[in-house]
Parts: structure tokens; sequence; C-alpha cells
């Protein structure tokens, strides 16, 4: 499996399972199923509400000699209610109980977004902190101290638009090395690319199937559906797979990691299999017609009446 390389030597193996809106009663077996296809990256956050039912999968996994703890990649993600300085380390300690880890290889800052503590959801503006309550460097110095105390490999951030990406690598001691954000091909975001690529940080594509899943209050009526897309369906058939393989390949064409989430086991393994399609420079250039700015996780609960947040604050 190809990967995203690190300073210090670290790989990140390309392809990930994403476990967003996984069930706690099917996440279990889905983190199984894709350990014994070959997956060695699983992605996670405490704010999915099942990282104990991933962490008991990968303790299956590893009882059963499938896998041992070091081959395999553990992302998880800080929630917006701990960005407070001295919150940053409990919140990781609970994500670390419920993976049942010692460590993990990746912590993320989930969104430049502060909440109060105990917000899931924010209900009203009173569920807010602004940004200048909690600043971006503040928290960031917090999950610094987690890679110096040997709790985390890498720390990296989520959701971050270009300038607070280059404003937080000029300002920190630690630099983020990921970014996660939505990348398919109808958000293609070629200048974060770019970007990325300048400052030395890796991108990890989340909804990459176009996340047709999400909650229906996060949908639009009209909203374009990604796996349905002609071109996709086309280019699919010309290779004998599947859009999913076609739409996971192309990430991996464009050097991102990405993190298809699937809880039908014949979805986990396809989804891996498009380690092995080639997508050709007629295909690439096909797909890049696609582009046409669709953000299916738009951010827009963060910017409610009242709160201090932004649609132009968030993307720019
Ligand atoms: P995806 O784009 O991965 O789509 C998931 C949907 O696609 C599910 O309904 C799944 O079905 C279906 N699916 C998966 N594989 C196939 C296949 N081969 N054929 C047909 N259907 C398929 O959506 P997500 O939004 O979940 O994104 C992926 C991951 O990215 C998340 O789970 C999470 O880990 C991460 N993420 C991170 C965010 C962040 O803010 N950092 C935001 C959003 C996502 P089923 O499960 O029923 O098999």
């Amino acid at each position: 499996m190809k990967t995203l390389s690190f300073s210090n030597g670290d790989e990140l193996p390309i392809i990930g399972l994403g476990t967003w809106k996984s069930d706690p009663g099917k996440v279990q077996r889905a983190v199984q199923v894709a350990l014994e296809a070959g997956y060695r990256h699983i992605d996670c956050a405490a704010i999915y509400g099942n990282e104990a039912e991933v962490g008991a999968g990968l303790q299956a996994a590893i009882d059963a000699g499938t896998v041992a703890r070091d081959d395999v990649w553990i992302t998880s993600k800080l929630w917006n209610d701990a960005h407070a300085p001295s919150d940053v380390r409990p919140a990781l300690e609970d994500t670390l109980d419920d993976l049942q880890l010692d460590y993990l290889d990746l912590y993320l800052m989930h969104w430049p977004v502060a909440l109060a503590p105990g917000t899931g959801m924010p209900s009203g503006p009173e569920d807010f902190r602004s940004l200048d309550e909690h600043p971006i460097a503040e928290t960031w110095a917090a999950m610094e101290d987690l890679v110096d105390a040997g709790l985390v490999r890498h720390i990296g951030v989520s959701n971050f638009k270009v300038e607070r990406l280059e404003a937080l690598v000029d300002a920190a001691d630690h630099a983020p090395e990921m970014n996660q954000i939505e990348l398919h091909p109808y958000l293609q975001q070629p200048e974060m690319l770019e970007a990325a690529d300048a400052l030395g940080v890796h991108l990890t594509a989340y909804s990459p199937l176009g996340s047709s899943d999400r909650p229906e209050a996060m949908k639009a009526d009209d909203e374009p559906v990604l796996m349905d897309d002609p071109t996709i369906a086309e280019i699919a058939e010309r290779h004998e797979a599947t859009p999913a393989q076609v739409l996971i390949r192309w990430a991996i064409e464009r050097g991102t990691a990405v993190i298809p989430k699937s809880v039908t086991p014949e979805y986990i393994r396809q989804n891996l299999a498009a380690a092995e399609l080639s997508l050709t420079e007629d295909d690439m250039e096909q797909i890049a017609a696609l582009n046409r700015g669709r953000r299916y996780v738009d951010g827009s609960f963060w910017a409610m009446e009242g709160s201090p947040y932004t649609m132009e604050d968030l993307w720019g």
C-alpha cells in the first residue's frame, strides 16, 4: 500500500477507514473486517461517539494476531468543546481510554471553532466560545505538549483554510503535519493542494464518496449526488471498477490520503482494492472538469444566528 512519509520516518497508509456515523453496533465488526482485509489506518474522532467500539474492534484484531498495534495508524480528533488549553490533555486521555491505546499516531484539531465545555453540537449562541477567548495558537501549544509527552506521534488540523494553515505553520513550534479536509471531484480545492505542498503539510480527503449518509439536516434539496455522476460511472465501467473505487483512486492520484467510510464488509474490501486501480491521464482530465465547489459538510452549523463564526471566516 502506498504511504505518505513524515519527517521522522513514519509512514501513513494512504487509504484509511472512516468511522463518522458508523453505528456503535456495527463499527466494531467494520474495524475487524477492515484490518483483516489489509487496512492499516483508521480515522476516528471523539465526537463520533463510537471510539470505545472502534477500540474494541482494534483490540479484537490485535488479540487474534491479525495486526500489532504498531502496524496500524490511528488518527483521532480534539472536539471543539475542549479548546481551552487545560482541557486538551484530558480530552486526549478520554480518547486513548476509549480506544484502549497508550498513544495515537495523529491527533487533529477537528475544527477552527471553539464551543462551551460539554457541547456536542451547539443549540444556541450561548454554546459558542470565540477564537479571542480560545486562540488557535493556545490550543495548538497544548497539543504540542502531547507530542512532547509521547502521547501522540503527530499533530495536525482539520477544516483549516489556506490562510489559517499558513498562519499556524508560521507560529508553531511543532508545525502541523496534516490538514484533513473535504476533497472529492465536486470540491477539488487546487489552491489548497498547492499551498499544502509548499508548506510541507499532508492532506487527507474526507467525504471522498460524497457523504450520502450524513444527517438530512446537513443536506440541500437540490444537491448533486457524487456517486451517481455519469462521468465517474463511465470511467468505472471502462476499468471494470465501481464508482467508489474511481473516487478513491482519484484521491490517491492527487497525493492525498483518503478515508472512505463504510460498515458494509463488501464495500470495505472493494474500497481498499482501489489501491490497485490505475486511472489514465485522460480519466484524470475528465474528472478535473467536474469541479463545482460543492461542499457537502459546509460548516453552516457553526454560523448560526448569534454565533461568533461566519462562513466567510471559515472558508474565505
Ligand atoms: P463518505 O464519502 O466516505 O461516504 C460514506 C457513505 O458511502 C456511506 O453511506 C457508505 O455506506 C457509502 N459507501 C462506502 N463505500 C461504498 C461503496 N463501495 N459503494 C457504495 N457505497 C459506499 O462519507 P463520510 O462523510 O463518512 O467521510 C468519510 C470519513 O471522513 C468519515 O467517516 C470521517 O472519518 C471523516 N470525516 C471527517 C470530517 C472532519 O471534519 N474532519 C468530516 C466528515 C468526514 P455504508 O457505511 O452503509 O456501507
